[in-house]
């Protein structure tokens, strides 16, 4: 961040119309200087302050892009070392290999496993993100019959390997409009790769053997006009790889060094064959600094733990995850149904969700705007309290739905039912449970 509060204040309109979700422009400009808020939410700054702003921003790693569309991919733009100095922005791209040695059962079965593996967790679809297609055959045709065939089936973004630069030129032509990432400029080849890269607005990934030679190869680059580059230090063995990734982070960020200020990808596939092995080196990527992770295959029993660790990881320490404030119908409720009050702390909201679920009773969920924190917080910081769940009971609506007038609220806010029934006299206040696995048996018990 290299503007303070006060800076960012001097820039702003001043007129504190409020319009960006904080009532005054100093305010906002705190928000803005801690990374809590994002200028484009004030519509009124110029285009001159927004370039300024920009300029003065631009994270130490490059945010670089691969893929199109929906289907494109961020990796970069990280700002500090450490999760909890302010938050890691830009979850690693998790990559599986498709070579074009393989059969077409084999290249069948992967592609399947691929779009298949997917899991929803707190209300987000994690899964895989890229596939990287090497071509070992060296033979330019096979590399792009299996390009071609990637494309009819996945929108995924795709990594491009190949060490003949023609052969990696006509993959790259095959599927410009994908915006793939090329693999690689090495020392020698990088001028030819330089001008491929710039000739198709791709991402190409600098490849040294050792960080030295890194850094000549991406100056070069820079000087060439590249600007999106990913970074690979040649290291196949873990160790060595991590300390890499260290340094790598540690010179954009705190030595402020260009050079490295980009994002990098590691391959856990060519450091070990065994299976279990390539997962803690992936998962060590995941938390020391890999921007993408190339594995040799896919499985669920790996995948899985590996998407849930990027995702801890890389959440927003100061944002905790949270859902709408609204009325949520659980399996298709009517004018009987039970109606029951929580919190809308992501996690809370899933698991009362899941258990209202389990019951088979169907039922009315209000889920009340907590900033993302649970009942009992929520409750002891006044944001789950009788005088702010009162006027939001009565305007949501759920009055209109039901017939009865009965709150099942959380059995540990059961000390502000009191002051509830004063708030919404009409209503009958009932304690739920306190732990939600208790919720089915509750529910079972429901009568109107
Ligand atoms: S929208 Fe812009 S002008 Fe309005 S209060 Fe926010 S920062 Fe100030």
């Amino acid at each position: 961040m290299g503007l303070t509060g006060i800076e960012i204040y001097k820039r702003l309109p001043k007129t504190n119309c409020g319009e960006c979700g904080v009532p005054t422009c100093l305010a906002f400009a705190m928000k803005l200087a801690t990374g809590q808020a994002e200028l484009a939410s004030c519509p009124y700054v110029s285009e001159e302050v927004k370039a300024e702003f920009e300029e003065a921003t631009a994270p130490p790693i490059r945010t670089v892009v691969m893929g199109a569309g929906d289907h494109a991919l961020k990796i970069g733009g990280e700002t500090v070392m450490f999760r909890h100095e302010k938050r890691f922005e830009n979850p690693p791209g998790i990559a599986m290999l498709i070579s074009d040695d393989m059969s077409e059962e084999e290249v069948e079965t992967r592609l399947k496993r691929f779009n298949e593996l997917q899991y929803d967790r707190v209300g987000l679809i994690l899964r895989a993100h890229l596939i990287a297609i090497k071509n070992v055959s060296d033979n330019g045709t096979s590399f792009i019959n299996l390009i071609n065939k990637l494309k009819e089936k996945t929108n995924a973004p795709f990594i491009l390997i190949s060490q003949n630069s023609e052969v990696l030129a006509s993959g790259a032509r095959a599927c410009a409009e994908r915006k793939p990432l090329l693999y690689a400029a090495t020392k020698e080849g990088v001028d030819e790769l330089a001008i491929l890269a710039k000739e198709l607005s791709c991402p190409l990934v600098a490849k040294g053997g050792n960080l030295d030679e890194l850094v000549e190869i991406t100056t070069k680059l820079v000087d060439a006009g590249i600007k999106d580059i990913v970074l690979d230090s040649g290291s196949r063995d873990s160790h060595l790889a991590l300390h890499d990734q260290i340094i790598i982070r540690r010179s954009a960020l705190l030595q402020k060094f260009r050079p490295l200020g980009f994002p990098t990808i590691t391959f856990p596939c060519e450091m070990t064959h065994d299976p279990m092995k390539e997962t803690i080196i992936a998962s060590m990527f995941i938390a020391k600094y890999g921007g993408i992770i190339v594995l040799s295959d896919l499985k669920g029993y790996s995948l899985f733990p590996l998407l849930v660790e990027s995702m801890n990881i890389y959440t927003d320490p100061q944002r905790p995850m949270a859902v709408e404030q609204k009325i949520y119908e659980i399996g298709g409720p009517n004018e009987e149904s039970p109606v029951l009050l929580t919190c809308n702390f992501s996690l809370t909201y899933f698991i009362v969700s899941g258990e209202v679920e389990t019951s088979r009773v169907p039922s009315w969920l209000l889920v009340k705007d907590t900033e993302g924190l649970s009942v009992m917080t929520a409750w002891a910081a006044g944001k789950f309290s009788a005088d702010t769940i009162g006027p939001f009971v009565k305007k949501c609506g759920i009055a209109d739905r039901v017939k009865h007038k009965k709150l099942v609220i959380p059995g540990y806010a059961a000390a502000i039912s009191g002051e509830l029934e004063e708030e919404l006299p009409d209503w009958q206040i009932l304690i739920g449970p306190r732990e939600a696995s208790h919720i089915p048996a509750y529910l079972k018990m429901w009568k109107p």
